[in-house]
Order: structure tokens, then sequence, then C-alpha cells
């Protein structure tokens, strides 16, 4: 699943070539991956032009020069993709936008249709919380004293951290990266983790997802950047999918468990759980 820094990477991959542009001719294949619009898309985005890309936690936001914004949510599997208009349109192309003048689209592709394309007003401010649903602060810009005060409860420390109402953009890969980085095991209680641990947590996962951001993400499945390419974070995973390797760092077996009804790699050595 796409999250901060495969959206980050998306969002500064459209911005140099769709900024100031035009959205066209807009055909929207399954109407059922679009919501929110009191009209419909097709009439909604054509003459629009788009102000800026911005992001949001996990979703990339269109600020057009009208009263709606378009939200993308990639969900599991989806790609947004800027391409040629002539190019052959794959398999799950759900809605294609074409931008004026440019002979180019966007396409939202998305086999398993838990992402969609959400029609917002400006209204809604710019953290689209109430169609979408609240989102928590933005990991990049939590200063600690914010951060210990969210870890102040008894929840698992990952559990806390996939919550999107509390902190919004993370998802499996990052929580599991960062508890390794910062050697805190993912079901420690969050609330008895010392000052100094917390601190050394909050720099681990901005550390991670900036260098994640920079090798523009982890493709381990469906995400491809905005021209289609993978991302190569991936390969610098420490923990992530890697159960029964060695640990980078100390050679130790990762372990596998489930936290919060998800697979949770750890390094047993590096990352002890206090009793
Ligand atoms: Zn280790």
């Amino acid at each position: 699943m796409p999250e901060l820094p495969e959206v980050e990477t998306i969002v500064r991959d459209l911005r140099p070539s769709l900024i100031g542009r035009l959205f066209g001719r807009t055909r929207a294949i399954r109407k059922d991956i679009i919501h929110g619009a009191a009209e419909p898309i097709d009439t909604v985005l054509p003459g629009r032009r788009i102000e800026n890309i911005t992001r949001r936690a996990k979703r990339i936001v269109f600020e057009l020069d009208g009263p709606t914004r378009m939200v993308v949510h990639l969900g599991m599997s989806g790609r947004l993709l800027l391409m040629p208009t002539r190019r052959a349109v794959a398999k799950h192309t759900h809605l294609r936008v074409a931008i004026r003048g440019a002979g180019l689209e966007l396409r939202f592709i998305d086999p398993r249709r838990f992402g969609g394309v959400w029609l917002v007003s400006e209204k809604e401010g710019p953290t689209v919380g109430r169609t979408l649903g609240p989102l928590g602060p933005e990991p990049l810009d939590l200063s600690p004293a914010r951060f210990a005060r969210l870890l102040r409860r008894r929840r698992q420390i990952k559990a806390l951290l996939l919550d999107q109402r509390m902190i919004a953009g993370l998802g499996n890969i990052y929580c599991d990266e960062a508890l390794h980085a910062a050697q805190v095991h993912p079901v420690t209680a969050a609330e008895t983790l010392s000052v100094s641990e917390v601190k050394r947590l909050l720099r681990a996962i901005k550390s991670t997802l900036n260098k994640a951001i920079r090798l523009n993400g982890s493709t381990m499945a469906d995400y491809r950047r905005a021209n289609g390419d993978p991302g190569s974070f991936q390969n610098y995973h420490r923990v992530y999918q890697r159960a029964g390797k060695p640990c980078k760092k100390c050679g130790t077996q990762i372990e596998r468990i489930t936290v919060a009804g998800r697979s949770s790699f750890f390094c047993p050595a590096c990352q002890r759980l206090r009793v």
C-alpha cells in the first residue's frame, strides 16, 4: 500500500508537468470509484486550472481554480500515472483526465479498488477531513513534545503509529522500519517509552521517511511513480518482508508477528521487549 513517501514522490513527479495546466476531456470508466461530487466529474473537471498539487497524509490533493478540489487516494493497489494520451489503456483504468494542449493524460488505475477519487469543497480545508475521515498530524511536522503527548497511551506502539487519527501517513513498511531503527519492539506499550526512546523514535520516523522520499518510495508490488517507474527504497529495507533473513545490524534472524492485524517484522535482539 502506498504510504507517505510513495504519495509524496507522485506529487513531486506531477507538479512540474501539471501546475498551471488545464484539465481537459474527462472519462470516468468506473463511476463507483468517484465520490463526493454533486455533478458528474466529466462536467466538473474540464477547463479547471491546476493551481497546486499537494499531499496530506496518503492523499494527493489537486487544488483547482474553482471551489472544488480533486483528492486521489491510492488505497491498496492504486496508481496515478501521467502518460501520452495515445498510449494503450491498461486493464483496471477507471478514470482518464486529459491535460489540455499537452498530449498527456492522467490515468487512475486500481485493480483492487480500495482507492478512489473524491471531489470535495474547498471549504473542507487543507486536511480534506470531513469527506475522507479525520487525520492526525503529519509525522514530518511533529515536534518531540506533541509526539510525546500522543504516546501517553497504553496502546501498542505499532498500533498507535498505524492509526491515521493519531499520526497520518505511516503504514506497515515505515512503521516497521522506523521501530527497528529506533530499537523499539512493536508491541511495547506506548506510555512506557522513556523520554529518550520517544525522541529516538521520532528521529527514526523522520529519517526513514526522508530517506524513502529521496529514493522515490518502496515498490513491493503495485506502487509506481507517476511515470510508471518503480521506487528503490525496498532495496534498503532492514526488516520489512525479511522474516528469516539476518538483521542488517546484528545478524539475528528477523521475526514476523501480527500486530493490530498486520504482519510485523522486527529483530528480537535489536528490539527487545521489556517485561
Ligand atoms: Zn538486529
